[in-house]
């Protein structure tokens, strides 16, 4: 490993996090900028996709939140975290694309308000990131779950933008959003998300970056000088 002055100049042991809320580029960037260092990818709000998939197959009612903390705990989940494939696989069955499904989308703020899955997956999240090496995305990976961590970013975009994108995401499937479920997928979710979450304002030492007109590129470009910077 190289070393400058005793400091280490790889990327090995990096924690690049960022927050945002629904449709503000979070995958894409984190994505990018995990291909660009080399890194791994963590996307937390898969985890508790699948758990609530998981809850729903079960036939569990999502309000009943000690047999939902019940169920995470014992459901066997493992987060891919390659960042030019991640998965997600529930009991060794892959549900890295049925987690997407609107149906899923519209309940998970149900199982992510429930404070005992909360602190169950913030721990697997921990032990994920281990030592570093990864860039994490989601909604309080800069305040709760790597509050430390070399590089801290908060996400935004203007609502339009947002549900924009979240509509050109979901184009293309089986069952695409009218404008009342998009603003339920988008608008609705982030206000019950921002209960358990503060990422709508920047937690100490994060970079607000405004992601409405800027290209993935130029984002992808600020984070990765941040990161140089970082060390
Ligand atoms: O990022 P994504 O839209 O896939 O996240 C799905 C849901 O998971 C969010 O709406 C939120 O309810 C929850 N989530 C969370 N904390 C995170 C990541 C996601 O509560 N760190």
């Amino acid at each position: 490993m190289e070393t400058v002055g005793g400091e280490r100049t790889t990327s090995a042991d990096l924690i690049v996090a960022v927050d945002g809320p629904s449709g503000s580029g979070k995958s894409s960037t984190a994505r990018s900028v995990a291909s660009r260092l080399g890194l791994r990818y963590l996307d937390t709000g898969a985890m508790y996709r699948a758990v609530t998939w998981a809850a729903l197959t079960a036939g569990l009612d999502l309000d009943d939140r000690d047999a939902v903390a019940a169920l995470a705990r014992t459901t066997a989940l493992e987060v891919g975290t390659d960042p030019a494939a991640p998965t997600v696989h529930v009991g060794g069955m892959d549900v890295t694309k049925a987690v997407r499904e609107p149906r899923i989308s519209a309940a998970v703020s149900r199982v992510a308000t429930n404070l005992d899955v909360r602190e169950l997956l913030v721990k697997r999240q921990q032990e994920l990131i281990g030592s570093g090496g990864v860039v994490v995305e989601g909604r309080d990976i800069t305040t709760v779950v790597a509050p430390d961590a070399d590089v801290k970013i908060l996400l935004t975009a203007e609502a339009d933008t947002r549900m924009a994108r979240r509509s050109a995401e979901l184009a293309g499937s089986a069952d695409p959003p009218d404008e009342d479920a998009l603003r339920d997928q988008v608008l609705r979710r982030d206000r019950d998300d921002s209960t358990v979450a503060r990422f709508l304002a920047p937690a100490p030492g994060a970079v607000v970056i405004d992601t409405t007109s800027h290209t993935l590129e130029e984002i992808t470009d600020r984070i990765v000088d941040l990161a140089g910077g970082s060390r």
